[in-house]
């Protein structure tokens, strides 16, 4: 891939380090030392394919069409569709203007824990702030945070559905929420502009000094295998009595939000889970 390539493959429209129209003077992101300016640009494409886009429950298809179009004019590519009403469909096409590459390969799935599979960090995108407290960023912090985990591994975006946004269980799915500042009687977005804003941060966060960034991330257990240790927290909770999960949303959203805030790592969460185990293990001894 040469250095003046998109992480697209064919479209030689990003320049790395460039200056594109209306930005001052082109600042790339810091070089990394003894690596050539083309191998620095393929670690900054790596990095940008590691950031998904997810869109769930979308019901216009127009708005997945101007979404890749707003990834593709910002150098992002992997585009992730969770339910989408219609898709693959013409106006899809017709409004990605020539982002259709994205469209073919978007990866498309059934649930939203399929489509953040492997992803270290998640990040909901909200028009509107929720009864549960939830940390939220603003966009250029979250932008610095997703380009900076992406140097990792997967990271991934999360958009709602039109009419209603996420839902709390979706939303329980993410480390941090994202909200663009607005006009506070009227703060909707459409769906391709709220993407088009917060892939714009992503760009200029990319185009930036490494130590403006955040902190070098460490190595966190990926979502599946903290959902399954929430899962298995909800079932010990169960099994020693403790309390219905199910008829206790509050309690189980505040343990969902302790640990997607501390963000342990596999060997953390392979602890948790033998001491969870070990006591589920004990009460049922204790039972026969
Ligand atoms: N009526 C819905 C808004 C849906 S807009 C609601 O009240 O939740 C579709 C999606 O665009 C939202 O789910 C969100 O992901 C994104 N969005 C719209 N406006 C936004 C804003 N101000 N900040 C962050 N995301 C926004």
């Amino acid at each position: 891939m040469s250095a003046e390539l998109c992480p697209m493959s064919h479209t030689p429209v990003c320049p790395v380090g460039g200056s594109p129209q209306g930005l001052s003077p082109a600042r790339s992101w810091q070089p990394i030392r003894g690596v050539s300016r083309a191998g620095n640009a393929v670690i900054l494409a790596a990095m940008l394919s590691n950031i998904r886009i997810v869109l769930v429950g979308t019901t216009h298809p127009g708005n997945i069409g101007a979404t890749a179009r707003a990834m593709k004019n910002m150098c992002l590519e992997a585009l992730w569709l969770v339910q989408p009403r219609q898709f693959p469909h013409a106006e899809a096409t017709a409004r990605a203007t020539g982002a259709d590459d994205l469209l073919t390969r978007a990866v498309v799935c059934e649930t939203l824990d399929r489509a953040l599979r492997g992803c270290r960090l998640v990040v909901g995108s909200s028009a509107r702030m929720r009864s549960v407290e939830w940390p939220v960023l603003d966009p250029r912090t979250c932008a610095a945070m997703l380009y900076a985990e992406a140097s990792l591994d997967s990271v991934a975006l999360v958009f709602g559905r039109e009419s209603s946004g996420l839902t709390n269980e979706e939303l329980g799915r993410c480390n941090y929420l994202v909200h663009i500042p607005t006009n506070d009687a009227y703060s909707s977005l459409n769906l391709a502009a709220a993407v088009q804003v917060l892939v714009y941060e992503i760009y200029l966060a990319s185009r930036t000094d490494t130590e403006t960034c955040e902190p070098v991330p460490r190595e966190v257990a990926g979502a599946e295998a903290l959902q399954g240790f929430l899962e298995h927290l909800n079932q010990a909770m169960l099994d020693l009595d403790f309390a219905n999960p199910r008829q206790s949303k509050k309690l189980q959203q505040r343990l969902r939000r302790l640990f997607l805030r501390a963000r342990p790592d596999r060997d953390e969460l392979n602890i948790l889970r033998g001491i969870l185990s070990a006591a589920q293990g004990r009460k049922s001894m204790r039972r026969e």
